[in-house]
């Protein structure tokens, strides 16, 4: 099998704002594996503050090589090797390992979510993300979100309530809010969540510091809305640990190494009594297609990635009925364009 990868900038129709600062592309990587005239196509995307770059990914494929692997594929042995070709590099082994799953389906003829026993119907709702902003921004991005039924709003910036409040100008749906760590003081979080409940507001995402589980943990004893773990769980070694402190755990490709681990962790995840959402970075319609076929196994879905840039080079997975949809294509679904 060979494997080739090119850098992607994902350019973003919105400055994308959340506590740690702001951007208007994120760089990408994209990936392609190709045996027997048969192409998977894969993409890490690489959020700066995750501290994987264009260099590193591009050093990390460089080392890959599967000229040994030939047809059938040895999927699982695959991921391992590539798992432990260096530490780290999660982005860039979820390029290989979205590459791989895709040209595995597609030898298959059949989506993923087909070949895993999944049905669409148990696919959730979608949210779209709403950017911490000033009111009329805010209140402009929420009637964007046209046929959305929930909506994911950032806080931890310096307005919280007057986030809130402006998105409750415009609409009155379900609205879950992600802190992105961005909080450092648990007694005001309590009493800032004890007031969100009050909004229609379902859960709060990852409201503390990852380096602090005892805070979270004595929050979830007091809070009225479930927590649910972003950056505190990257891979599923960190699993066990958020047992007792979040009530969920929000999985995504780029943390966790790719769809197969990402499998792994919602099933063990499921196992633990904990919810499970599945979420994105802003990615292509080859990453999220590929997160879309593990979304019926979810409980929450964040998958609005792709309908946040503007030069998507895939087509694939897409907004229907409030849901974001595998496409019937084989594999991840994603056509490149
Ligand atoms: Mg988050």
């Amino acid at each position: 099998m060979n494997i080739r990868f090119y850098p992607y900038t994902l350019e973003l129709k919105r400055p994308f704002a959340l506590s740690a600062g702001s951007r208007t592309t994120t760089p990408a990587m994209m990936v392609e594996v190709e045996l027997e005239g048969t192409v998977g196509y894969g993409e890490a995307s690489m959020p700066p503050y995750l501290g994987e770059t264009a260099e590193t990914a591009a050093n990390f494929l460089s080392k890959i090589d599967l000229t040994a692997y030939s047809s059938p594929v040895a999927l699982e042995t695959m991921l391992r090797y590539v798992d432990g070709v260096a530490p780290g590099n999660n982005a860039a082994k979820t390029a290989v390992d979205i590459a791989l799953h895709d040209w595995f389906g597609k030898k298959r003829g059949a989506p993923l979510y087909r070949l895993w026993g999944l049905s669409l119907s148990t696919i959730p709702a979608t949210s779209m993300t709403i950017g911490i902003g000033t009111r009329e921004a805010v209140r402009r991005s929420v009637e964007d979100a046209v046929g959305f039924n929930v909506l994911k709003v950032k806080l931890g910036g310096e307005n919280d309530r007057g986030m809130i409040e402006s998105v409750r100008e415009v609409t009155d749906i379900p609205i879950r809010v992600d802190v992105n760590q961005g909080w450092k003081d648990r007694e005001s979080a309590l009493r800032m969540i004890e007031w969100l409940s009050t909004k229609g507001v379902e859960f709060v995402e990852q409201p503390l510091p990852k380096d602090r589980p005892g805070d979270t943990a004595w929050l979830r004893a007091r809070s009225p809305l479930p927590l649910i773990a972003d950056e505190s769980v990257v891979r599923l070694a960190d699993l066990p640990r958020a047992l007792g402190v979040f009530d969920g755990v929000n999985i995504k490709l780029m943390k966790s190494t790719g769809l197969g681990e990402a499998y792994r962790m919602m099933t063990a995840a499921r196992a633990l009594g904990m919810k499970v959402m599945v979420g994105c970075m802003t990615e292509t319609s080859c990453a999220v297609s590929a997160a879309a076929q593990l979304s019926p196994l979810a409980d929450y879905a964040d998958l609005d990635g792709a309908l946040l840039i503007r030069n998507d080079p895939f087509t694939g997975a897409a907004f229907a009925g409030g849901r974001i949809m595998p496409a019937e294509g084989p594999g991840i679904g994603a056509t490149r364009l």
